[in-house]
């Protein structure tokens, strides 16, 4: 019998304001969360020591990522660049901007499909699933 290989799973939490445009109700406010990611990765095998990875080096690598583009930003649709430029132009501040409305389940889809698979290249392992909190009561996840 074939076993599953182990996985491991990171926490790493950062604030950031988004707004989803044409939302229904108050979401198409612009608002912030403290958004926690819960990013899992898996190898052909473990290392030497017996790890996927070193719970260090996602949060150094992915964590490194999130403080230089999410964290403290705010995160918009592309179609949004007045309200960003607006914002960018008073406070300064970075602006991400995101080709779909920065709902969780994009943001996530975002992650694990166009940063992470750059990010953990040289690292031999793959991020599988990635969760994205964006209350303690409500997640996105997208896995490859
Ligand atoms: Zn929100």
């Amino acid at each position: 019998m074939t076993r599953t290989p182990p996985t491991c799973t990171r926490r790493i939490e950062f604030d950031a304001a988004h707004r989803v445009m044409q939302h229904e109700s108050k979401c198409k406010n612009l608002h912030g969360h403290r958004y926690v990611i819960e990013a899992t990765f898996a190898a052909t095998g473990l290392d030497t020591l017996g790890r996927v990875i070193d719970f260090g080096i996602i949060k150094e690598v992915l964590g490194q990522w999130i403080d230089d583009n999410w964290d403290h930003a705010t995160i918009l649709f592309d179609k949004d660049e007045a309200l960003g430029s607006s914002i960018s132009s008073h406070t300064g501040q970075k602006i991400f901007y995101l080709n779909t409305n920065p709902t969780a389940e994009n943001m996530a889809d975002y992650l694990i499909h166009d940063i992470c698979p750059a990010l953990f290249d040289t690292h031999n392992v793959t991020c599988t699933r990635l969760r994205l909190y964006e209350t303690p009561n409500c997640y996105a996840e997208s896995s490859v």
